[in-house]
């Protein structure tokens, strides 16, 4: 018999760069079909999931306005490439057969549903994966803070954040220090006072203000979000 999760509802949170594979832009669909595969697995199990995904393998609105477009627009546009991340993602889950909406925080009712709380909880209800699209809809905001709007408004017992190239939260960048350790648990004041690198800090503050776990661990192992859900393989856990 297989371990019952301790989960029943959670948010999936992923960057946009976790699907652009080694390109080092836009969308790869082979990584985005390997990681719904790893969903498929997570709702056979039984766990309702909500899914976030970042814009930033085709446009961030700060670099933009780096660059001197408007800040809003640029931000606008940012939350436009988060819609074709997950109409991406919601082709590779149905690829695979699982159901999903793709709901906009920004009308386009041609392409996904708009946002209407109890609806969303119904597709949950009956099992349909709710992929969140265009972030909050608001510019000056991330994905991340959408992540953790979408996980208390669905009543989420948890926001899984899934890395790539790292398995947690450490105390200095692993990429660039060798001598860095992973946090097995940190609080959020420790992440905001040492400004670790989980989520951007207004993210975070909601999320400890709504008492809201993260959980980050590393898409790259397969199994990998099966296993941590279940408690099994490295991860930090944010609460
Ligand atoms: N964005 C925004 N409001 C939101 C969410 C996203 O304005 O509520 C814009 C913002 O410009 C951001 C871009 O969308 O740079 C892409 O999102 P994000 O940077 O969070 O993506 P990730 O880094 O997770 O790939």
């Amino acid at each position: 018999e297989t371990a019952r999760p301790a989960y029943k509802r959670v948010l999936l949170k992923i960057s946009g760069e976790a699907l652009m594979g080694d390109q080092g832009y836009g969308l790869h669909p082979p990584t985005v079909q390997r990681i719904a595969k790893e969903i498929k697995i997570v709702q056979a199990m039984g766990v309702e999931i909500c899914m976030v995904i970042g814009g930033g393998n085709i446009f961030r609105g700060l670099a933009g306005s780096a660059q001197g477009m408007e800040r809003t627009t640029a931000d606008y546009m940012g939350m436009l490439a988060t819609v074709m991340n997950a109409l991406a993602m919601q082709s590779a889950l149905e690829g695979v057969g699982v159901f999903t909406r793709v709901i906009s925080a920004i009308r386009m009712d041609e392409v996904a549903e708009p946002y209407i709380r109890r609806r969303a909880v119904r597709h949950l209800e009956k099992g349909r994966v709710c992929i969140f699209a265009a972030g909050t809809g608001n510019p000056y905001f991330t994905t991340d803070t959408a992540a953790t709007l979408r996980a208390s408004e669905m009543s989420c017992q948890a926001i899984f954040m899934g890395k790539n190239g790292v398995d947690g939260v450490y105390d200095k960048d692993p990429k660039t220090n060798p001598d860095a350790k992973r946090y097995d648990a940190v609080s959020f004041d420790e992440v905001l006072r040492k400004n670790l690198r989980v989520m951007d800090a207004s993210a975070i503050a909601l999320a400890r203000d709504n008492k809201l776990p993260i959980i980050v661990f590393s898409l790259d192992e397969p199994g990998g979000f099966r296993g941590i859900l279940s408690g099994q393989g490295t991860y930090t856990t944010v609460s």
